[in-house]
């Protein structure tokens, strides 16, 4: 099958309008408001003064919650064109929350919209695809999160309620979010697999006790937008489970394939930014009689982070293809490789441009180490680098059989043995001739 990265006119029409947009209306609220505050507190002015008209006119345009397919009331772009244009918002921390797909509103969003009853999309779907509310995923353990069976929050039916009770680490924007999708065990007889449920719940549930606000690392002690949570006894009513009981990691493998793909392309968005800073640099700065581009080091972190690029935008690209021609089950193996790249890629890029920018690079004065950082936090987030590994070298390993004798299948002596007898008449007469 061809593969085809290309779009229609009127899809290119579109890019072309986003990329202005991000850079003229996204990239000066970087600027003015920064990060995560300003972005998940939906009572600060800036979202009714300037965001809510902005995504007005992202509205008119047709570009709202692209993320939802057709079937969940979106446009179904589809993953190649969503990559696309996830590309362009990895530009601007603002870009998502002006296009309606700010993670993690937009995988919760796309879980609600799956699995939620009417009364839930109602409630919860309708204000938070508005960009009304913001919401929270608390999943992760402060004992573990790469591994689910360390989980102890625990959820008991009792009459028309379920009763939560435990801890939850690394809740990003709970302290902003009107409700929290909620992983707890609620059968605890079973495999956690199977004994796992999600649950919505109100921020403002008598018993959510915030215990701490973790930042990451350049951000003052208590003031970070990841909670330490405590769900102290949280009583939710019946109808607040989402989906069925025990379909908790059914419904998290859905919110996670598309959002890992936009975050890979965000990531492109983001590098192709690092490689132009580190461009500007070679040709601006002087050090020894001559330029940092005439400088073979530098040539290669340059030349380096371009090949890097490149090949994680194909791959990237490939991976959301593959997506739209066999779906996302079909293509784990495809978004594992995206996941364990990502960080890598980022990581690399954002290493190398705050080298050529020395102290400044790694100052507060440029955005370099924060996409350092942010870089690292991906190798994390939805679950580590090692653990995507793992489904990959799994994918490798499918249907491949051990070796019957002993030797591998590529040794050469047998090898060669075998095709000798097989020409054994030309090799006599070769022989014969010498
Ligand atoms: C910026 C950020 C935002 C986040 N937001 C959320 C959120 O909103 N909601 C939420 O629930 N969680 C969130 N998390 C938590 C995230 O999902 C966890 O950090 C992640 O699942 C890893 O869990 P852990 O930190 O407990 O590390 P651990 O599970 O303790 O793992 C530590 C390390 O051990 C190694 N390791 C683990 N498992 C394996 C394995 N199978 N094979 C080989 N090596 C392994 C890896 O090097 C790994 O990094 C966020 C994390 C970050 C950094």
């Amino acid at each position: 099958m061809a593969i085809d990265f290309s779009v229609e006119p009127e899809f290119q029409e579109q890019l072309d309008w986003i990329r202005e947009f991000v850079d003229t209306e996204a990239v000066p609220l970087d600027l003015a408001f920064g990060g995560e505050a300003g972005i998940y507190d939906k009572s600060h002015p800036v979202h009714a003064e300037v965001i809510r008209p902005l995504q007005e006119k992202v509205k008119d345009r047709g570009l709202w919650a692209c993320h939802l397919g057709a079937d969940l009331g979106g446009l179904g772009y589809g993953q190649t064109k969503l990559a696309l244009m996830n590309e362009i918002l990895g530009r601007s921390g603002w870009a998502s929350s002006l296009f309606g797909c700010q993670a993690p509103d937009s995988g919760n969003a796309e879980i609600i919209a799956h699995y939620g009853t009417e009364a839930q999309k109602e409630m919860y779907l309708a204000p938070l695809l508005d960009g009304k509310i913001s919401s929270c995923y608390s999943m992760t353990e402060p004992q573990g999160g790469a591994d689910p069976n360390v989980f102890t929050c625990r959820a008991t039916r009792e009459g028309d309620e379920w009763v939560i009770d435990g801890e939850k680490w690394f809740s990003s924007n709970l302290r902003w979010a009107k409700f929290a999708i909620v992983m707890a065990v609620s059968n605890p007889d079973v495999p956690i697999y199977q004994g796992a449920s999600m649950f919505l719940v109100p921020t403002d549930s008598p018993g959510l006790e915030i215990l701490r606000h973790t930042g990451m690392a350049h951000e003052p002690v208590g003031h970070g937008g990841h909670a330490y949570v405590r769900y102290n006894k949280v009583r939710v009513p019946k109808e607040n489970l989402l989906g069925g009981e025990g379909q908790a990691f059914k419904i998290a493998q859905t919110r996670l394939g598309g959002g890992r793909l936009h975050h890979a392309m965000r990531t492109v968005g983001s590098v192709r930014r690092l490689l132009d800073m580190m461009a500007e640099r070679a040709v601006s700065r002087e050090t020894k009689g001559s330029l940092l581009a005439d400088k073979q080091g530098v040539q290669e972190m340059l030349g380096r982070t371009w090949l890097d690029l490149q090949q994680f935008r194909l791959l990237v690209l490939h991976a959301a293809w593959t997506v739209d021609q066999v779906g996302g089950a079909a293509a784990r193996a495809e978004i594992a490789a995206v996941k364990v790249a990502t960080p890598q890629v980022y990581t690399d890029a954002a290493y190398r441009c705050m080298r050529l920018h020395g102290a400044l690079g790694i100052s507060n004065e440029m955005p370099i180490a924060g996409m350092w950082l942010g870089g690292a936090a991906l190798g994390l987030a939805d679950g580590p680098t090692e653990v995507h590994m793992t489904t990959l070298a799994k994918h490798v390993l499918k249907n491949v059989e051990a070796s019957k004798t002993g030797w591998p299948s590529e040794h050469l002596p047998e090898r060669r043995e075998a095709a000798r007898k097989r020409f054994a008449h030309l090799l006599e007469h070769e022989v014969g001739n010498a």
